[in-house]
């Protein structure tokens, strides 16, 4: 599977009991084996509106059990921390739009390692194990690629405080993989955020994450190409060079929305991640596996 395919449709999230279709029978009956959530006893051939013979629980409740509501709480809010440190990040970024030299070294340093701490946290897998096998590959990557993306930044010190040149054109060619690395790492990584947004249940985040893909995707490497062939060629000819602040305007205009999507997207995650954070403290089970009352 690809670490780049498409997360489930959102309209999915619209419905929990379509989204448990294969897990329901036309007869309203779990049709496979379902276990419990609070006891582990198999509810398969029950109705779905029955609770569990053995402690109570809803049978509901044990449908979709991608939910992270019905997650480890410890877990949900781990994640959603690392969503809330990703929004800071996707702020801290508005001020590069305008201005290259917004930050100074030690504080660009810092932005950058709380990105990868946020990254880090954010792709911790649910120790359930769920969603590994749908989205496992993207989860990784995003996990792998960030952190060594985000190495552009102390290699960019390397090449401006060297004094060698051999030391000057092997930290360029690095820089150069680590910001292509970062590339596809963040794409991989808002596609992972966008499987984790469906899991919330909430659609906002899900939307406004796809804007952010798409802005990504179609903004950034224009740029990237226009950068090289200024670097590359220096001065163009007045038609070139016509062109090429077309489309640069265009794609920064374009970068300016796709960093508010990453802001707002960011933001409805981490907070509807905290809310089923809150939902999954009150439905897991108490430490020491002790059986609780049925819901209701
Ligand atoms: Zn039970």
């Amino acid at each position: 599977m690809s670490v780049m395919s498409s997360p489930p449709d959102v309209q999915e999230s619209v419905s929990p009991l379509a989204r448990a279709a294969d897990e329901v029978g036309p007869d309203g009956k779990i049709q496979v084996d379902l276990p419990c959530r609070q006891c582990g006893y198999n509810l398969r051939s029950l109705a779905r509106d029955a609770r569990c013979p053995e402690c109570g629980f809803p049978v509901i409740r044990c449908l979709r059990r991608d939910d992270l509501g019905y997650g480890d709480p410890r877990y949900v809010a781990r994640v959603a921390l690392g969503a809330y440190l990703l929004w800071g990040t996707s702020v801290a970024a508005l001020p590069t739009l305008f201005l290259l030299g917004a930050y100074g070294t030690g504080a660009r340093l810092a932005a950058y390692a709380l990105a990868a701490v946020a990254a880090w946290l954010v792709t911790t897998p649910d120790p359930s194990g769920i969603g590994e096998t749908e989205y496992g590959p993207t989860r990784r990557a995003a996990r792998t690629l960030v952190p060594i993306g985000l190495l552009a930044a102390p290699l960019s010190i390397v090449y401006r405080t060297t004094a060698s040149d051999a030391v000057m054109s092997i930290a360029r060619l690095l820089i150069v993989c680590t910001w292509a690395i970062a590339f596809v790492g963040v794409l991989v990584l808002v596609r992972y955020l966008q499987c984790l947004a469906i899991r919330t249940g909430g659609t906002t985040a899900a939307r406004e994450l796809a804007r952010s893909f798409r802005g990504i995707a179609l903004c950034v490497l224009p740029l990237a190409v226009i950068y090289f062939l200024k670097v590359r060629y220096g001065t163009l000819g007045s038609h070139a060079a016509m062109v090429v602040a077309v489309v640069a305007s265009i794609a920064i205009m374009g970068l300016m929305f796709t960093v508010v999507s990453t802001m707002a997207g960011t933001w409805a995650l981490a907070r509807e991640l905290r809310a089923e954070a809150a939902i999954a403290r009150q439905l897991w089970p108490p430490e020491g596996g002790a059986k609780r009352d049925g819901v209701g």
